[in-house]
C-alpha cells in the first residue's frame, strides 16, 4: 500500500515535469515501440550464455583500479569485432570507449560500466572463484570482484552486442564507456576519461550498479542516489621508546585510540542530520612492530560520506580539530589530510521520469521500484552526471539460494552475484539507451 501511494505521487511528479517542458517533449514522449523492446529481448536471450561466460572469466581474473589491462583488452577486442569505433587507453589509463553510430541521425547517449576489482580475498566457493593475490598498502591480500563490476562489464559488453545488431534501427549514437578505477577515490577513472573528452557531445548518460536484493529487481530514484565520498588520513607522531618506560616516550597508540573514539562524536554531535545522513569511518589503523616498543607514529585512514555540502565541510573541520587537539593533549602531533573525492550522484528528474517506465518494462514481474533513500556508497558516475543529464539505477543480484535477511553486501569477501540477473541488466541498458535516442533525448535544462 505504501509503495503504491508513493508510486502515484511519483507518477504525478513525472506528469508535472512533462507538462513543464511541453510542447517539444510532449511530441517526443510517444510510447516505446514494443517491437524494439521485443528485439532487444530476443537478441539478449540469444547471447545470455556468452554474457555469463564473460562475467565468469572477468570474475576469475580480477584487476585492481588502473591495472585493468586484461579486462580492457577483452572489452576492446569484443567491441572491435562488433564493428564499433574503439578508443583504448582513454585518458592515459586502461579506459575503453566504443562508439556505435546508428543508421539514422539523432542524439548521443552514453552507457557506463566500471571494470575494477578490490583488494579482498574471495571466500565464496565458486567454480570461477578468484585466486589472484597482490600486495596492497604493504599487506598481502587476494583480489576479488567484491563490488560486482565484473557483472557491470559483462552486461555492457552484452548491451553493445545487442545494439550493434540493431544498428539500422538506431537514430543517433551510443557510446559505451568501460571505466577503470571506480574504487580509487579521490580521482577515480571517470575524471581521466572525461578530461580526455569522453563526454563531449553526450546528451544523456546511464549507469547501473549491482547489489544485494531479490535477483533481477531494479530500483531507482530522482535526485541524490549515492553519497559524496571523501578520504582522510591522520598521522599521529609521538616519540619512540621502551614499552616498559612509557614516561620516557610519547605514545601515539594511546593518542590514536582517543582520536578514533572522538571521531565517532562528529556525526552524532556536530552534524545536523535533518539535512541528510552522514558517516565517518576509520578503515585502517597501523602502528608499532612488537610488544615492548612504543612506536614513533601511527597512521589511520578512512572515509566520509555526506549528501549536504555544509555537513561535508563541518565533518572535515571537526576531524582536523579533534585529531590535532587530542594529539596535542598527549604531547604528540597529528597531521591531518582530508581529500575531497566523489560528489553525490544526482539523478536528473526528467531522465528518471522519462526512462524509469523502461525499467518497469524490463523487470516485468520481478519489479522495478522507486527507492525511498539513497545509498551511502560513493560513485564517480557522479562526474559523468555532472556533464550531461544522468540516470544511475540499481540491479539486485542476490542468488535465490542466499538468505536475503543475512546477505553479504558489496565489498564483503562473501559478496555474490546471480548470473540470472545478467540479462536483466543488459536489457535495461539497451532499453534506456534506445528509448533515449528514439524519443530524441531530453531538453538540456529540465
Ligand atoms: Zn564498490
Ligand atoms: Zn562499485
Amino acid at each position: 500500500m505504501f509503495r503504491r501511494h508513493s508510486f502515484l505521487s511519483f507518477a504525478t511528479a513525472a506528469a508535472l515535469v512533462t507538462t513543464a517542458v511541453a510542447p517539444r517533449l510532449a511530441a517526443q514522449a510517444a510510447p516505446f515501440d514494443p517491437a524494439l523492446a521485443a528485439e532487444i529481448d530476443k537478441r539478449t536471450a540469444a547471447i545470455a550464455d556468452k554474457i555469463t561466460a564473460w562475467r565468469h572469466d572477468i570474475h576469475q581474473h580480477p584487476e585492481l583500479g588502473y591495472q585493468e589491462k586484461r579486462t580492457a583488452a577483452l572489452v576492446a577486442a569484443h567491441l572491435r569485432a562488433l564493428g564499433l569505433e574503439v578508443q583504448e587507453n582513454v585518458g592515459g589509463i586502461p579506459g575503453v570507449i566504443g562508439t556505435l553510430k546508428g543508421a539514422k541521425p539523432g542524439p548521443t547517449v552514453a552507457l557506463r560500466a566500471d571494470m575494477d576489482a578490490l583488494p579482498v580475498t574471495e571466500l565464496v566457493d565458486l567454480p570461477f572463484k578468484s585466486t589472484v593475490r597482490t600486495v596492497y598498502n604493504g599487506v598481502e591480500t587476494g583480489v576479488m570482484h567484491a563490488c560486482g563490476h565484473d557483472m557491470h562489464t559483462a552486461m555492457l559488453m552484452g548491451t553493445a552486442e545487442v545494439l550493434a545488431g540493431m544498428k539500422s534501427r538506431i537514430p543517433g549514437t551510443v557510446k559505451f564507456f568501460f571505466q577503470p578505477a571506480e574504487e580509487v577515490p579521490p580521482n577515480g577513472g571517470a575524471l581521466a576519461m572525461i578530461n580526455a573528452g569522453a563526454m563531449t557531445g553526450v546528451d544523456g548518460v546511464f549507469g547501473l550498479h549491482v547489489g544485494p536484493g531479490p535477483s533481477g529487481t531494479l530500483s531507482y530514484r530522482s535526485g541524490s542516489i549515492t553519497a559524496a565520498a571523501d578520504s582522510w588520513k591522520i598521522i599521529v607522531r609521538g616519540r619512540q621508546g621502551h614499552g616498559a618506560m612509557p614516561a620516557n616516550a610519547v605514545d601515539p597508540i594511546v593518542a590514536s585510540a582517543e582520536i578514533v573514539s572522538a571521531l565517532q562524536t562528529i556525526v552524532s554531535r556536530s552534524v545536523d542530520l535533518t539535512s541528510g545522513p552522514a558517516v565517518v569511518t576509520v578503515g585502517a589503523i597501523h602502528g608499532g612492530l612488537r610488544e615492548n616498543i612504543i612506536p614513533d607514529s601511527v597512521w589511520m585512514i578512512g572515509t566520509i560520506r555526506t549528501f549536504d555540502p555544509k555537513s561535508r565541510q563541518v565533518i572535515a573541520d571537526r576531524l582536523k580539530l579533534i585529531a590535532t587537539k587530542i594529539a596535542e593533549a598527549h604531547g604528540a602531533k597529528a597531521e591531518v589530510h582530508v581529500e575531497l573525492g566523489y560528489s553525490s550522484t544526482l539523478n536528473n528528474v526528467a531522465m528518471v521520469s522519462r526512462f524509469s517506465p523502461a525499467l518497469k518494462r524490463v523487470a516485468g514481474s520481478k519489479g522495478a521500484f522507486e527507492s525511498k533513500s539513497p545509498s551511502m556508497a560513493g560513485e564517480d558516475f557522479s562526474r559523468f552526471a555532472d556533464k550531461a543529464p544522468g540516470f544511475f539505477f540499481n540491479l539486485s543480484v542476490t542468488p535465490p539460494n542466499v538468505d536475503l535477511f543475512n546477505v553479504a553486501g558489496n565489498h564483503s569477501p562473501l559478496f555474490q552475484g546471480d548470473d540470472a540477473a545478467l540479462p536483466v541488466g543488459t536489457r535495461a541498458m539497451a532499453n534506456v539507451a534506445l528509448e533515449f535516442l528514439v524519443s530524441g533525448g531530453i531538453p538540456k535544462t529540465p
